[in-house]
């Protein structure tokens, strides 16, 4: 080739490259963004009845911003989310974005437990690339749906570059929320998802995508955890603290062969004193237990109102105890070293 010819054709492949639209997969997995209901006005629905091409085809609009892929996951309301799903999405997630073929995803999800699904991609997954789950409160029938929306400014979120290197976002009712510090506080409305001990990391309006802060946790690439060395997750139980409270739920946890107890206790982590008990009996039969809050924001310290050193527990730093679960299933798959368990608790 003559030397202007090259010059032309590598300008001409330039251009295309600048110019090609980022491709996004969308991997739906249910959720009432993928619900509906007889009514606009029904307030009865059913989640996960609407495919991912029907949920595509409502926002025509992230057609001109990006090459548009779809795949189920599955069909199903988040409170039936399992290890099965998890790691069929998650092993799916990474093979995406490691094989170069999509360049970000949207997994639209039950907002039910969108925030332990989100965790646990935010530390197995190894890619910098966005990861950005999306749901709805209201139903694809409903008036008003939030879904189209939202699942609008989704891709808006995962073909924005700022959004690379900050591990899994959720982004519902125009706010990003990083995935370790977001959390759902209202049964119904709109504006549920909070991150009630760091705030919203931005906001994206109508597509207009603006970051404010980023997630400084260990996630993703620096994660210590990895899905394709994962093959099954260990039995970790949650058990919740009230007054005059009693150590059954403690004793069966232990019984029936679990590996962990996150115990989200009163105040900073204190469960009844029956219970601390029983839950020492398990510590020193292999079980184990760390502390965390029924209070839904702040940090549980070690040796508060609590002998932590004496019964051998953990605590949870300011996660909440879903998400406590989540880190304790993936640390148990390395290692039962407290100290070991304490750490990955501070830095992740
Ligand atoms: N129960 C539904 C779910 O989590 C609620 C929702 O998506 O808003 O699948």
């Amino acid at each position: 080739m003559r030397f202007i010819t090259k010059v032309v054709f590598f300008m001409f492949v330039s251009v295309v490259v600048a110019f090609a639209k980022p491709t996004i997969y969308i991997l739906a997995t249910g959720g009432t963004i993928a619900g509906s209901g007889s009514g606009a006005l029904d307030t009865s629905y059913t989640s996960g009845t609407v495919t991912v091409d029907k949920l595509i085809a409502a926002v025509p609009e992230i057609n001109k911003i990006a090459t548009i892929k779809g795949e189920q996951i599955s069909n199903i309301g988040s409170q039936e989310m399992n290890n099965e799903v998890w790691f069929k999405l998650a092993n799916r997630v990474n093979e995406l974005l490691t094989s170069g073929k999509a360049d970000g995803v949207v997994i639209t999800h039950g907002t039910d437990t969108m925030e332990e699904t989100a965790y646990f991609l935010n530390l197995v997954v190894k890619s910098d690339k966005p990861i950005v789950m999306v749901g709805a409160m209201r139903s694809s029938s409903s008036l008003s749906a939030d879904g189209p929306l939202n699942i609008f400014n989704a891709v808006n979120v995962a073909i924005n570059k700022e959004t690379a290197g900050k591990g899994v976002v959720v982004t519902m009712n125009d706010e990003i929320h990083a995935a370790r510090e977001v959390t759902k506080t209202n049964t119904t409305g709109v504006e549920t998802f909070k991150s009630p001990n760091a705030g919203k990391i931005g906001t994206v309006f109508y597509g207009n995508v603006k970051y404010y802060m980023s997630p400084v946790r260990k996630h993703t690439v620096n994660s210590a955890f990895d899905i394709t060395k994962i093959k099954e997750l260990p039995r970790v139980d949650i058990i919740y603290s009230h007054s005059n409270d009693n150590p059954d739920f403690a004793n069966i946890a232990i019984k029936n062969g679990a590996k962990g107890i996150i115990s989200a206790g009163m105040g900073n982590g204190n469960p009844f004193p029956t219970v601390i008990e029983v839950l020492g009996e398990g510590v020193k039969k292999g079980v184990v237990v760390v502390r965390d809050s029924r209070v839904g924001s702040g940090e549980t310290t070690l040796n508060g109102e609590v002998d932590d050193t004496k019964y051998g527990f953990l605590a949870s730093d300011n996660l909440n105890a879903q998400k406590a679960r989540v880190l304790l299933m993936l640390a148990l798959t390395q290692t039962n070293d407290k100290a070991k368990i304490q750490e990955f608790f501070y830095t992740h």
